[in-house]
């Protein structure tokens, strides 16, 4: 689940960490009165979308006036923002965040994300911030300084000093970005976050260590625990097909392909996607219907699948192990017949009752094409697709 940068930086400053002043706008107007309320000669107007790159894209604009903040903020709303992180076609932006300028020395990068090989959390620090960090990974990756931490502890002081030193944080401002870095990585646990980047955290000419910019991603699975911060999802930023499909309990990506696939367990979704390639077929989404799907389920999973004017097939790979094969053929057929299914669909059945199963569909009178494994369905559904 993503945030906004302004609700990151709120969170930030209710740890104790510094971060510029500023107030959320959503329009030109309100822009105005908050260069006012602000009272800082230079501020700065940010999009606000869950996406990165926004400078590069013209989404980052700095304002030395009431009227500038006003002509910027007037500019940023209501534009397809288009940066790397976006689609092609750019993003709504529907708020603005203005805050106050600073007077930046230099620019580095924090990050926090989950060394799944440690099984910790690893806090990374660059003094090549502002930058795309992907690129300082694979040209430079000796400039991306690493240190591990136990999250119930938070990043050892020592390590800190050692990563802001070593990053080149000047000496005297080495204090204020250690409580920053032992701080950041005390945040990331508390919310259960599964990323946390700041990038930049700058410098700046009159003494201060501070986010310029607040990345935050937490772990959906541990959302049952933080209402507070579910309250701050912001579904104008997400795909409509992906919060439809989260009602019934269903795992649904969109992707940009033209198969729609419908699978039980994540694994199976993935080396159905990966068959699918290997045939010369393109996915149009990850869909995991999970263990226990019923009609209802499948039903809703179709009508996602076909919401998609790109899907011009499906394929429906279902291992029935707690689940009995003839169950979810019957869920099938009841679905395809609530449906208007004018694409091909191939269906691939394994496991317990798989015999039954397959009469219950062969015996439908619906066009389904059956198929015997995972090497016949995607060969199958990629040929349907061009006839
Ligand atoms: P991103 O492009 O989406 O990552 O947005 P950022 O928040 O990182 O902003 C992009 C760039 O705008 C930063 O790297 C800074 O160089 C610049 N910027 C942001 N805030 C300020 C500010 O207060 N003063 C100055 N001079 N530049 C800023
Ligand atoms: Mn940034």
């Amino acid at each position: 689940m993503k945030i906004h940068e302004y609700q990151a930086k709120e969170l930030f400053r209710a740890a104790g960490l510094a971060v510029p002043s500023g107030r959320v706008c959503d329009t030109a107007d309100e822009a105005r009165a908050a260069y006012e309320a602000l009272g800082s000669p230079v501020a700065v107007v940010k999009a606000q979308i869950h996406a990165g790159g926004r400078g590069k894209g013209g989404g980052v604009k700095l304002v030395r006036s009431a009227d500038e903040a006003h002509a910027a903020a007037g500019e940023i709303l209501g534009m397809m923002l288009k940066t790397p992180q976006t689609g092609p076609e750019g993003q709504l932006v529907q708020k603005v965040w203005i805050e106050e300028g600073s007077d930046i020395a230099k620019e580095y990068y924090v990050g926090i994300v989950l060394d799944r090989e440690k099984g910790l959390p690893v806090v990374m620090a660059s003094s090549e911030g502002g930058m795309d960090i992907e690129e300082v990974a694979e040209k430079t990756p000796e400039l991306i300084l690493k240190a591990p931490y136990v999250p119930s502890e938070g990043l050892a002081e020592s390590d800190a000093r050692t990563l802001a030193e070593g990053i080149g944080i000047p000496a005297d401002l080495v204090d204020q970005a250690v409580h920053f870095l032992v701080g950041i990585s005390k945040v990331y646990t508390q919310h259960d976050c599964s990323l946390a980047e700041i990038n930049p955290l700058v410098t700046t000419n009159d003494g201060k260590v501070l986010a310029l910019d607040a990345k935050i991603n937490f772990d959906p699975n541990a959302m049952f625990r933080h209402d507070d911060l579910v309250a701050l999802r912001d579904l104008a930023e997400e795909d409509a097909k992906e919060i439809e499909a989260s009602k019934y309990d269903l795992s649904y990506i969109a992707l940009d392909g033209n198969i729609g696939c419908m699978v039980n367990g994540a694994g199976l979704a993935m080396a159905t996607m990966d068959v699918i390639k290997l045939y010369g077929g393109e996915p149009a989404n990850f869909l995991d219907v999970g263990g226990g799907a019923t009609t209802e389920n499948v039903t809703a999973a179709f009508r996602i699948l076909l919401g998609d004017e790109n899907v011009k097939g499906v394929l429906i790979n279902i291992f029935g192990g707690i689940m009995k094969c003839d169950v979810i053929a019957n869920g099938v057929i009841e679905a395809v017949k609530q449906i208007d299914l004018d694409v091909p669909l191939v269906v691939r059945l394994e496991g317990t009752n798989v015999e039954k199963g397959r009469e219950l569909l062969s015996g439908s009178g619906l066009p389904i094409i059956p198929a015997t494994d995972l090497d016949d369905a995607a060969q199958k559904i990629c040929e349907a697709i061009k006839a």
